[in-house]
């Protein structure tokens, strides 16, 4: 009976037709009175999880989350979705804080978001305690957040439980979050006292998902070529570009917007206002591109971010799962793409060195971080060289067994062989030797390949003796095999003014040693990455991606008229519909307003509200 309520609702007001796993039994557990802890990684649908239960159940459904942004989001997905809900924080003036808890009074919502520091005011207190309102419902949203061990530890959310204690009966209590480690999943059953809670985990796998690590010659020639590629693929694609340090946000931004992208920008070092502007370009689709630190991301849901390109490499796999991960909520195929380089690792460590958060703990804990810490890195480095599945790599990380083949990572679309590279080590090590100076990695690529250039030219350095030694083997296996010497520790990165080549000390073992050195190398022709992509587009996911050219056309129509509508609204256009959504409707090109309900994501509500304009612009397009 429930379940079929359940699911009624679920497509009445979000349009979609069946659950996702997990969603279905944590929402009965609920429904049937029991705490629930819900592990679902990103993008899975976590609020959904407590959304339908608050339609469901009597009385009021109060939602605790940890950032301001993250509440404006959901609650204006479910205005748009024809839910009354609002949200209690301190982005609210007085007199609308007043406001809004007056509604609430007179039952206008069924679903309450509310920041922890709220719970205990007395404002806030005065309403729950009123005759007449019952708590039925607590959810708390990325509950990881009242873990130490966690890395978003709030403490404000420690104040959840005496605001329970205060209640005079017990709600329902669910906690949801992506993080899936033990002691943080214990510690949300002990602080927030979940008793006999259904623990429901889902795979931490996200099929729609394409994983790549590039050791790209010129990193950022290799991005602007790969957003110029999405811009013919797809126009108007969002993605996020992830950088680890303020200075690379500021240079990689600076630079993309000189070459005509739409671009903005994201750090810590820039005032509120700015970051607010820039972040709200990016979600309302003002701009495609958003440059960014790590700073960026927590409580965006936006949820048709097509790349998410790493510039560096991150500091472990949790952080780059998450950022990673919030490419393609909407289920749609995304990239997440690395780009590695040596440096990275040591930009990281020093990170690691000063950290300032364990500034506060004793020696003895502040040791056992570190070394936690530089663990995580080695970790995090060695994804950027298994030659084995990304995806495969990834889950085992967290636990999770998964076959060794996804067929949707640049690994496994790649043809590996072991090559020998003992010939080649020597000739760029005794290259190195010879040279007067210090040089970086292409100088040296320049003259082993006997590259007859001005810069070599004009410092002689054509008489190298090894001048020409590998002349053919192509640039970029000379790269590869430059970043595995420096990866084995022969040859060393030291950063003068620029960053130049030196052979380490181990360099020495490995002239005298003749013996055979042996790397794995993808095969010279790689296949055509997105012909072997395609295959699996096509199988698993592909609304937008596998349109044909000639609806793509209607596509970006309907994409212009979101907009538009988006802009009436207020709302970001991923609230008015998906990407998805948008790419279903081009294809089945609806004719009517019942036919438009079949499309997924398309609610009664917004049928209502913006069906008609839809209809025209695909009548007009047929
Ligand atoms: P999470 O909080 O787990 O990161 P969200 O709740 O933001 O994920 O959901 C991600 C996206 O998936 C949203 O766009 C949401 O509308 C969509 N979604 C959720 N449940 C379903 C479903 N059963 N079918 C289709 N789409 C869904
Ligand atoms: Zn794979």
């Amino acid at each position: 009976m429930s379940k079929k309520t359940a699911e009624k609702l679920l497509k009445q007001y979000f349009g979609y037709d069946g659950f996702r796993e997990g969603q279905e039994q944590l929402i009965e557990a609920v429904l049937s009175g029991r705490d629930v802890l819900g592990i679902m990684p990103t993008g899975a649908g976590k609020s959904m999880c407590f959304q339908i239960p608050a339609l469901m159940m009597e009385g009021i459904t109060l939602v605790i989350s940890p950032l301001i942004s993250l509440m404006k989001d959901q609650v204006g997905a479910l205005n748009q979705a024809g839910i009354h809900a609002a949200f209690l924080n301190s982005s609210l003036s007085v007199g609308q804080y007043a406001k809004a808890l007056a509604y609430a009074r007179e039952g206008r919502y069924k679903i309450i978001y509310v920041a922890p520091e709220r719970l205990e005011t007395q404002g806030f207190l005065d309403f729950v305690m009123s005759e007449g309102i019952k708590i039925s419902f607590l959810a708390v949203d990325e509950a990881h957040c009242v873990s130490q061990w966690g890395q978003d530890f709030r403490p404000s959310y420690l104040k959840i439980l005496d605001f329970l204690k205060k209640l005079p009966y017990r709600p329902v209590i669910g906690a949801y979050t992506a993080t899936a480690t033990t002691g943080v999943r214990d510690d949300i059953m002990d602080i927030l006292q979940l008793q006999d809670p259904s623990v429901i985990t889902t795979g931490f796998d996200r099929e729609n998902l394409y994983f790549a690590v590039r050791k790209p010659v010129d990193k950022y020639k290799e991005l602007v070529s790969y957003i110029r590629r999405k811009e013919k693929e797809m126009p108007g694609s969002s993605g996020i570009v992830y950088c680890l340090t303020r200075k690379n946000v500021e240079d990689v931004c600076y630079n993309l917007r000189k070459e005509g992208f739409s671009v903005t920008r994201y750090h810590a070092g820039l005032s509120d206002m700015e970051r607010k502007e820039n972040q709200d370009d990016f979600i309302y689709d003002r701009r495609q591109i958003m440059v960014a630190t790590n700073a960026f991301g927590m409580g965006i849901d936006k949820s048709d971010v097509r790349f998410v390109i790493h510039y560096n490499m991150p500091k472990n796999m949790e952080s780059y799962y998450q950022e990673a991960g919030r490419a393609g909520r909407d289920g749609e195929p995304s990239d997440c793409i690395l780009y590695y380089e040596p440096m990275d690792v040591r930009t990281n460590r020093f990170f690691i060195e000063n950290n300032e958060d364990n500034e506060a703990l004793d020696e003895i804990t502040r040791r056992l971080v570190k070394e936690r810490d530089e663990e995580r890195l080695r970790q995090m480095t060695f994804y950027c060289f298994t030659t084995g599945c990304l995806r495969n790599y990834i889950l085992d990380y967290f636990g999770e067994a998964s076959p060794g083949y996804c067929g949707n990572c640049l690994n496994c679309i790649t043809q590996f062989e072991d090559v020998d590279i003992a010939r080649e080590a020597a000739s760029i090590l005794r290259c190195i030797k010879a040279n007067h100076m210090n040089y970086g990695v292409t100088v040296i690529i320049d003259i082993v390949r006997g590259a007859g250039n001005q810069k070599i030219l004009s410092r002689g350095l054509d008489r190298n003796p090894e001048y020409g030694s590998l002349k053919e083997v192509t640039v970029p296996r000379l790269r590869q095999i430059i970043q595995e010497l420096l990866f084995r520790g022969y040859l060393e990165l030291s950063n003068d003014n620029y960053p130049v080549l030196k052979a380490a000390d181990a360099a020495e073992q490995l002239q005298q040693e003749k013996v055979p050195l042996l790397m794995k190398l993808a095969k010279e022709r790689e296949p055509e990455r997105s012909a072997g992509r395609g295959k699996v587009r096509r199988k698993k996911a592909g609304a937008a991606a596998s349109l044909e050219e000639k609806d793509l056309e209607l596509f970006e129509a309907l994409r212009a008229l979101r907009k538009e509508i988006a802009a009436e609204e207020k709302v970001p256009p991923y609230m008015v519909f998906s990407d998805k959504t948008l790419a279903l409707m081009s294809a089945a090109k609806p004719e009517n307003s019942s036919e438009i309900l079949t499309i997924s994501g398309v609610g009664d509500y917004k049928m209502e509200k913006y069906g008609a304009r839809f209809l025209e612009v695909i009548a007009r397009r047929i």
